[in-house]
């Protein structure tokens, strides 16, 4: 589907600009409200659409400007959520946060993104890239009071992502992501069903799916969990064999500056693969030719057609010039590879 060879794209968020929410915070509360607030993000999804042009990002995105938290702002349009209701719970088995209560049976209100996708849609004519929570990771930050299964929950939320999706593709996104920073946790859960609900969530779809599993923002909870991982992180190892079998079209990986050994992508050979060649933990600009080191060294397990690279995870804490220089970096980085693959 993509002309262009070595497609770059983000994971997903962009800092948003310091009219729309406090710059450098992750999930900071809007600043504007009602109808202030629409246009807000109307003109922050401009800017943020207007930097990853610059840069020349191939597959673009809102820059997640629509959200103020990739799975919460879902969940708030769904039924059968109480956000007054709130417990204390372990988030993917690392940090304690206070979570709204499943009361009832979950089911979708309306539209979450769909107006906001078809904004974006008329603003470019590059490929789009759409991201929604996947279903295992919405179960993950809530308190189940009614279905009392993680994976009855699950399959539910699968089926109104499906529907959230079917409408996405209808308003003419080309991919689709589904971020799943929990399958890098529960290993059993996801080869048992989570992958099985992944696959519900994309039933019937036409265009692209992708799914993002990362070790998560730069945030303390998730640096002080990565230094308990040692110095080889093979979790990827537990999920890939399934989803090489899955028809799941694209994996969203970390790769640059973590502890991933590169062979575990020979698990997945014949997906197309985003790989992470920007580190979102760290404000030092990768130089391009850093970004071409991971790739090449991706390329020794990734087909070239099949190479799609990416940053590490979303990058709204980062101060705008720190993420404006990483796409930078990512888009020259991704020149430099595509220059030597066309050579040889
Ligand atoms: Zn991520």
């Amino acid at each position: 589907m993509m002309k262009t060879l070595l497609p770059t794209s983000t994971a997903g968020s962009l800092p948003k600009p310091l009219w729309l929410a406090q710059p450098e915070t992750l999930w900071s509360p809007w600043k504007l409200e009602g109808e202030e607030l629409n246009h807000g993000k109307q003109d922050a999804l401009r800017l943020s659409l207007q930097e990853q042009q610059h840069a020349g990002i191939v597959i673009v995105s809102d820059g997640e400007q629509t959200r103020q938290h990739f799975v919460t702002t879902f969940i708030e349009n769904l039924n059968g959520v109480d956000f007054e209701k709130r417990e204390t719970v372990r988030i993917r088995n690392r940090y304690d946060a206070s979570v709204p209560t499943v009361v009832g049976p979950v089911s979708r209100q309306k539209s979450v993104f769909v107006e906001d996708a078809k904004f974006l849609r008329q603003q470019t004519t590059q490929p789009i890239k759409w991201a929604l929570p996947g279903p295992m990771t919405m179960i993950d930050t809530l308190y189940d009071d009614h279905y009392k299964s993680r994976e009855k929950l699950a399959w539910e939320f699968a089926k109104i992502l499906n529907e959230e999706a079917k409408e996405l593709e209808a308003a003419g996104v080309d991919i689709i992501q589904f971020d799943e920073p929990a399958f890098n946790v529960f290993f059993e859960e996801v080869n048992a069903w989570g992958i099985a609900c992944l696959e519900r969530a994309i039933e019937g779809l036409k265009c692209e799916t992708v799914v993002h599993i990362c070790y998560g923002y730069g945030i303390k909870a998730n640096t002080d969990w990565k230094k308990t991982l040692g110095s080889e992180w093979r979790q990827y190892e537990e999920v890939f064999p399934k989803l090489q079998q899955s028809n799941i079209d694209i994996i969203s990986l970390e790769c640059h500056n973590s502890h991933v050994p590169m062979e575990l992508l020979e698990l997945i050979r014949g997906k197309k693969v985003m790989v992470g060649a920007i580190d979102v933990a760290n404000h030092r600009i990768e130089t391009p030719e850093e970004v071409a080191n991971t790739l090449r060294k991706a390329l020794q397990y990734v087909d070239a057609d099949k190479l799609y690279p990416c940053t590490n995870c979303g990058m709204a804490p980062l101060p705008r010039e720190v993420a404006t220089g990483k796409l930078n970096a990512l888009a020259a980085g991704a020149e430099i590879v595509r220059k030597e693959l066309l050579v040889a």
